[in-house]
């Protein structure tokens, strides 16, 4: 192990590094405890950062470093520092095939073998209480997910709906939501078969996230039906969003083997009001959607607008009866 750019890919279900401990005893005196300790605590959590976070501290006892570095490809990434040093020891942590991520730690001096080696030492207690945190983290992660789509679930979208009526309150920004359901669907699954009809579900979740902004949250609310968050977004800013949803769903072209399905939705937008429960924003979404489908789909319906319009029209009859 020396300072190279490569990561070395440690296999912790073959255990080679144990015949090196003998050569190390003034270290491992001290490591012994700090391994023991570390084994404990990594026992007390399955949250990823709390056990990178332990194990930073514990071999920051026995190693100094300027940054360190945790990446996984399905656990992004966690860095202690953004100062990067000229030296560097990098580690691909394996188990039982399983990839558990990438080890780096920088500094200015040159890593010393003995150092490498308690290193080494203290990733063979990381790898087995980081393997559960990263499978618990994967079954969270599908718990939330919409299989077939791939977008977030109903729970999901609960839990971002309080998270972010909550933030539009604390900070006062606008939030609205957009609902979204597919028009005439049963049609295209009796037309072209359910296979054909999931295919479109696949298709029109790709065709929405990528005419919506980056910070919109896509989620499948049931069958056929979509709810997008719009955070920091205003009833004006609602409709044109759904507007552009609108026009890009029914300029896509949906395919199923070699056939083009054509396909529309109706929307409708409802903006958060502070005082409002979160049912009924998604009652008052619900109902302007059903009015979007009632002037005949592939429409946008702003539930404000259209409440304005009844106030108006019964303010209007009762000044004239
Ligand atoms: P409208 O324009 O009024 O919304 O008409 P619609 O046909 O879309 O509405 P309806 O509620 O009558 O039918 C919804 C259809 O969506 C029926 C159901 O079989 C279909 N559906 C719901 N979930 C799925 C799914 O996961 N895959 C497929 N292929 N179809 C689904
Ligand atoms: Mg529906
Ligand atoms: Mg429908």
């Amino acid at each position: 192990m020396t300072t190279n750019k490569k990561a070395d890919t440690i296999d912790f279900t073959k255990a080679r590094l144990v015949s090196t401990y003998n050569e190390l005893s003034k270290h491992l005196a001290d490591s012994d405890d700090i391994i023991s300790r570390l084994t404990r605590r990594l026992q007390t959590t399955l949250d990823i950062k709390h056990i990178i976070n332990m194990f930073v501290e514990e071999v920051g006892k026995l190693i100094s470093f300027d940054q360190f570095e945790y990446s996984c490809e399905t656990a992004g990434s966690y860095l202690t520092s953004e100062k990067r040093a000229a030296h560097s020891c990098n580690y691909k942590l394996k188990l039982q095939n399983d990839n558990l991520g990438e080890v780096s730690l920088t500094r200015s001096k040159k890593f010393k073998e003995e150092e490498l080696a308690i290193l080494e030492r203290l990733m063979g207690t990381l790898v087995f209480p980081l393997k559960n945190a990263l499978m618990y983290k994967h079954a969270l992660d599908a718990s939330l997910q919409d299989a077939l789509t791939g977008c977030g679930n109903k729970r999901a979208l609960d839990a971002a709906l309080t998270q972010e009526a909550e933030l539009s309150k604390r900070h006062n920004h606008p939030l609205s939501i957009v609902t979204i359901d597919i028009d005439h669907f049963k049609n295209i699954n009796d037309q072209y078969g359910h296979a054909a009809g999931d295919d479109i579900l696949k298709q029109l979740v790709e065709s929405m996230i990528n005419s919506a902004r980056k910070s919109d949250l896509c989620y499948r609310s049931g069958g056929e039906e979509f709810i997008v968050l719009l955070n920091k977004t205003s009833e004006v800013g609602a409709r044109i969003i759904a507007e552009r949803l609108r026009l890009a769903v029914s300029k896509t072209r949906f395919v199923h083997g070699d056939k083009i399905i054509p396909l529309t939705i109706s929307l409708g937008t409802a903006t958060f009001r502070n005082d409002e429960k979160l049912a009924s924003l998604m009652e008052r979404s619900d109902k302007a959607l059903y009015k979007a489908k009632s002037k005949g789909r592939n429409k946008v319906v702003s539930a404000e607008f259209q409440e304005r319009k009844q106030a108006t029209s019964a303010s209007k009859n009762q000044q004239s009866a």
